[in-house]
């Protein structure tokens, strides 16, 4: 990256997973100026986020090739903090804020894992899911490690099948959702044979561990360097000793770039066209912002952004056939209501401000929440909180503000001035 403060592409693409990759290799190769910006320093995403990159799949390794082969310029370590105006993008990186001026620009902001507090879930060895996986990514070891893996959703099984490949034992995978629903739901992708196998081959690698339905965690305590962890089937209570817990309970699409820039968002993702177009003009959406689907379905779609963000006409089904699955997604796996119950008065519920559950008060709004005790207000800016606020105390999700990351006022203001003098 250059040290220009003022940057200037055809098309800007925020996030650098598998839909941003596609999109900027597709925006290029319709001959357009690419800019891929992501605050990761690689390129990826949270699915091939590898630091070693010959564990990477073959898929991950060749998108990642395309796109430096592709002469897509890209930044990497850098937030999109704040969409001020009609084709303008504000970033930080290391402490100092650059604009971007765009002509088009793809959002592929992907999705954020939902975490729900109980008793226990803040102690040192509780991971989320993803998070435990990004870990292992990173090059942790979780070798000769009792883990014991629960939430929900598809998630629950790459992640305990990379666990037990990384030499962990699985005691258990818990998965909250009814059998009935997840096999269900398992049946119906004998129509969609390359999930099916993947999730086949997930199962295979976690094989001599019980994937246990209509289970959940109730409580987790620590017993010396061990951890004790309660669960329930909603009959019966027990206990089990672990020295690790992955704990998620699905994926909720990041919306707030897309929000920032007045995207219109349908049951919680954002609406796009045949062609990934936003209801704002020149701006376009791709992957998880528009519904959870999977690696496959972002590429999908990003090759659609990217191309018809340079201008081509291109239009596909990637997008509804990613809503469709989103909604079996949701139906599937919907969390029980017993879910809100786990958390007592003294459960943190925001750990970057350190808010109890008991110190907000019932009917809040999102904005009451913010306000009376900085829940949402720390350095995740609400990433953890408030989807489990949403679920716990059904609050909506309050207004998207600048800066999306945390950044120090002075910086902003030092280039909003600057800024205006370049202009
Ligand atoms: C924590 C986590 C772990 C996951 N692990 C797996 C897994 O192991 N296997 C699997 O099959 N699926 C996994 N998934 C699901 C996976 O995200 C999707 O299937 C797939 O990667 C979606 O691709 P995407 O391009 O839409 O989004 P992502 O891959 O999530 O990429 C989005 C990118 O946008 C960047 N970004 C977001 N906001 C900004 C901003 N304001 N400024 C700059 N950059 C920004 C992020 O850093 C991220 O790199 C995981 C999801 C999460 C949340």
């Amino acid at each position: 990256m250059s040290d220009a403060s003022v940057l200037e592409t055809d098309v800007a693409i925020v996030g650098a997973g598998p839909a941003g990759i596609a999109a900027a290799v597709a925006a290029r190769a319709e001959g357009a100026r690419t800019l891929l910006l992501d605050s990761a320093p690689r390129p990826g995403g949270q699915i091939w986020r590898h630091r070693d990159p010959a564990q990477l799949p073959a898929s991950g390794r060749r998108w990642i090739e395309r796109l430096s082969g592709s002469g897509a310029e890209w930044i990497h370590s850098a937030n999109a903090i704040d969409l001020p105006a009609p084709g303008v993008l504000i970033a930080e990186r290391e402490g100092r804020a650059f604009t971007i001026r765009w002509r088009s620009l793809v959002i592929a902001t992907g999705a954020t894992e939902r975490l729900l507090p109980f008793p226990g879930w803040t102690l040192p060895n509780v991971f989320g899911v993803g998070g435990l996986q990004a870990l292992l990514k990173a090059g942790a070891s979780v070798a000769a490690r009792r883990v014991i893996v629960a939430g929900s959703g598809p998630l629950l099984l790459p992640v305990a099948s990379s666990l037990a490949a990384a030499g962990a034992t699985i005691r258990l995978v818990a998965e909250q959702a009814p059998a009935l629903r997840v096999y269900r739901f398992a049946g119906a992708l004998w129509s969609d044979p390359v999930r099916l196998a993947q999730a086949a081959r997930y199962r295979a690698g976690f094989r001599r561990a019980r994937y246990r339905c209509g289970t959940w965690i109730v409580r987790v305590d620590p017993v010396g360097s061990a951890l004790s962890v309660t669960l329930t089937d909603g009959r019966r209570i027990w206990t089990d000793r672990t020295d690790l817990v992955a704990v998620g309970y699905g994926l909720v699409p990041d919306v707030r770039l897309a929000r920032l820039a007045g995207c219109s968002i349908a049951s919680g993702c954002v609406a796009v066209d045949r062609s990934q177009r936003t209801s704002v003009p020149s701006v376009f959406c791709a992957g998880e912002p528009t519904g959870i689907a999977g690696a496959d379905s972002a590429v999908a779609q990003g090759r659609l952004a990217g191309a018809a963000a340079a201008g081509a006409r291109r239009t596909g089904g990637a997008a509804s056939r990613a809503r469709r699955f989103a909604a079996r997604l949701d139906r599937a796996f919907a969390l029980r209501p017993d879910l809100r119950a786990l958390p007592d008065p003294a459960t943190i519920v925001c750990r970057c401000e350190d808010v109890s559950l008991g110190e907000i008060g019932e009917g809040w709004s999102a904005r009451q929440i913010k306000l009376y005790t900085r829940a949402g207000m720390g350095p995740c800016q609400g990433r953890v909180c408030q989807p489990a606020l949403e679920f716990l105390r059904r609050t909506g999700a309050d207004a998207v503000r600048l800066p999306l990351f945390p950044a120090p006022v002075g910086l902003l203001a030092d280039h909003a001035n600057r800024d205006e003098g370049d202009s």
